[in-house]
C-alpha cells in the first residue's frame, strides 16, 4: 500500500470517528436542558401551591374577620335606637362607619387575595401538564440518548484501535503534517484531485504534480490549502 493510500485510509477512519461525534452532537446538551426546565417548573409548582395554602389561610381569616366586624356593625346599628342624646348617637355612627371602613379595607384584601389563588391556580395546572409531557420527552430523549451512546462507544472503541494500527504505519514526519492540516482544515486533511484542482479549496494543481498523484509516488499536496492530494480510483 502506497503512503497515500495509508493516508487516505486514515482519514477515513478519524472521518468515521468525526461522524460519531457529530451524531452523538447536542443530544446530551438537549437532555440537561430538558433536565433544567424540568427542575424549573418542579419548583414553580411547588411554590405556586406552597403560596396557594398561605393563600387560603388568609382568607379562611379575612372571612373570620369579616363575620366578626358585620356582627359588630349589626349590634352598633341596634344600639342607635337606644340612644337617648345626639351626642351618643353621633359617637356611634362614628365607630360604625370607622368599623365599615375596616371591613372595606378586608374585602378589598380578601378580594386580591382570591385573585391571586385564582391566577396561581390556573399556573399550577399548566405547569403540571407541561412538567408531564416534559418528563415524557425526556424520558424519551434519554433512552435514545443512551442507545446511541452505547452503539457509538462500540462503534469508537473499534475505530480508535483501527486508527492506532494505522498510525503506526505512516512515518512521524507525515503523520505530524497530517495532523496540522486536520486541525487546520476541520478535520480533512486528504482530497481528491478534480481535474485540474485541488478537491478541497478549488486550487490549481499543475499537471506535473497531477501526474505524481497519479502515480502515487511519495505525497503531493496543495500549495493553496496543503491539502495531502490523491487520485479518485484510489
Ligand atoms: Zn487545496
Amino acid at each position: 500500500m502506497s503512503i497515500i493510500q495509508q493516508i487516505v485510509k486514515l482519514q477515513g477512519i478519524d472521518s468515521k470517528l468525526q461522524e460519531i461525534e457529530e451524531l452523538l452532537g447536542d443530544l446530551p446538551g438537549k437532555v440537561d436542558n430538558l433536565k433544567l426546565q424540568e427542575s424549573e417548573l418542579i419548583k414553580s409548582v411547588t411554590d405556586g401551591k406552597v403560596r396557594i395554602k398561605e393563600l387560603e389561610l388568609e382568607l379562611n381569616k379575612f372571612d373570620s374577620q369579616m363575620d366578626d366586624y358585620n356582627v359588630k356593625i349589626d349590634k352598633h346599628k341596634d344600639q342607635l335606637f337606644l340612644v337617648t342624646t345626639n351626642k351618643q348617637y353621633d359617637a356611634l355612627q362614628r365607630e360604625i362607619d370607622h368599623l365599615k371602613s375596616e371591613l372595606d379595607e378586608i374585602e378589598t384584601k380578601s378580594l386580591e387575595f382570591t385573585e391571586e389563588k385564582e391566577h396561581l391556580e390556573k399556573r399550577v395546572i399548566s405547569e403540571e401538564e407541561n412538567l408531564e409531557n416534559l418528563s415524557n420527552d425526556l424520558i424519551i430523549r434519554r433512552k435514545k440518548l443512551e442507545v446511541i451512546m452505547s452503539e457509538s462507544s462500540k462503534e469508537k472503541s473499534k475505530l480508535e484501535l483501527e486508527k492506532e494500527n494505522k498510525r503506526l504505519q505512516i512515518d512521524s514526519k507525515t503523520l505530524s503534517n497530517y495532523d496540522l492540516i486536520q486541525n487546520a482544515r476541520q478535520g480533512l486533511s486528504v482530497v481528491n484531485v478534480n481535474g485540474s484542482a485541488c478537491g478541497g479549496c478549488g486550487a490549481f494543481v499543475p499537471p506535473q504534480i497531477i501526474s505524481e498523484v497519479r502515480a502515487q509516488k511519495g505525497t503531493q499536496t496543495c500549495d493553496s490549502c496543503s491539502r495531502f492530494l490523491y487520485w479518485e480510483t484510489i
